[in-house]
């Protein structure tokens, strides 16, 4: 059954007996499609809460189909963690976002901070701090420019691993966020223990802005974040009120289809210049 998860997106929903041959033809093709260049990032600009100004932006994969239509991450990501293909194509990732971090520096914008996403298995890939550091030091960027996202689900799963990795990248001058913070299984006692920057409060906490459960935890993790000496970011910004609200408790920075969708790197250049003009 085809299914659309939402506008942008569209995926096939297989019967369980189908579920091994499917996941294997995706993985297959996937790995086709990357080596064929086809992979896209788009970028999701991130602005500061109180002059709504982009101050970074979030790089997102994007898999297109051959009708003109995307894969959701949500989909491939997982089969790219599970065939191992995310080491390639989240090198990739960083090589492409950084690279276009380079272009954005020299049309002027040279404070804007790229996000990138980082998935478990390229943090157990013994190349991978090698390659954050050659890909941000051959581009010439700041190492402060760019920011890895990870979650906590990866900070629990081997955290000697993740703690010591983390060290050393901060040591380089890389910044390191905390991502759907609040949904993940964890103990707070990493926060001791990671040298973070930034804690990404999730959209589910977001969403609901009138006194209640979600509202309440995205206060706490607000605080927690300002305690901790954390800048604070919150996701899913859709609605002015979602705003307003963040802005109420605290919070720095907000990301969300209120301000802008993701959108490919050309469409970014031209946000970027008209916002320049205001
Ligand atoms: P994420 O890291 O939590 O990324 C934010 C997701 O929220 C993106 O979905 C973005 O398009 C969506 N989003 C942004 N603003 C809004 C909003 O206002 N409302 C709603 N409803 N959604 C919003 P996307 O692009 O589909 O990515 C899904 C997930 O796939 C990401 O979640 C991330 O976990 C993963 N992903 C994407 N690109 C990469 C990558 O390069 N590497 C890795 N490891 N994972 C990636
Ligand atoms: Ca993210
Ligand atoms: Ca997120
Ligand atoms: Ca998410």
């Amino acid at each position: 059954a085809k299914k659309n998860l939402n506008t942008n997106f569209e995926y096939y929903e297989p019967e369980m007996e189908e579920q091994t041959t499917w996941r294997l033809d995706m993985i297959r093709q996937l790995g086709l499609d990357f080596s064929e260049r086809k992979l896209q990032l788009w970028y999701q600009p991130q602005v500061d809460l109180v002059t709504e100004r982009v101050v970074g932006m979030e790089a997102l994969l994007r898999w297109p189909t051959s009708n003109g239509g995307f894969i959701s991450p949500d989909v491939f990501i997982p089969l790219a963690e599970y065939s191992g293909l995310i080491i390639d194509i989240g090198a990739w990732v960083l090589e492409e976002s950084c690279r276009q971090l380079g272009v954005l520096s020299a049309l002027g914008f040279t404070e804007l901070r790229m996000a990138v996403n980082i998935s478990m298995p390229q943090f157990r890939d013994p190349e991978f701090i090698n390659i954050v550091k050659s890909v941000i030091t051959e581009q010439g960027i700041k190492p402060a420019r760019i920011e890895l996202e990870i979650t906590e689900s990866i900070v629990m799963d081997e955290p000697q691993i993740v703690v010591e990795a983390l060290h050393e990248l901060k040591e380089f001058g890389v910044k390191v966020a905390i991502d759907d913070f609040g949904t993940g299984f964890s103990s707070m006692s990493y926060l001791q223990q990671l040298p973070l920057d930034r804690l990404k409060v999730d959209r589910s906490f977001v969403n609901e802005i009138t006194p209640g459960k979600s509202a309440f935890i995205a206060e706490t993790i607000v605080t927690l974040g300002n305690k901790l000496g954390l800048s604070t970011i919150a996701e899913g910004v859709e609605k002015r009120e979602q705003a307003s609200y963040m802005l109420k408790l605290g919070c720095d920075e907000a990301q969300g289809y209120l301000f802008a969708k993701p959108m490919p790197f050309e469409q970014l250049v031209v946000f970027l210049e008209n916002q320049q003009d205001k």
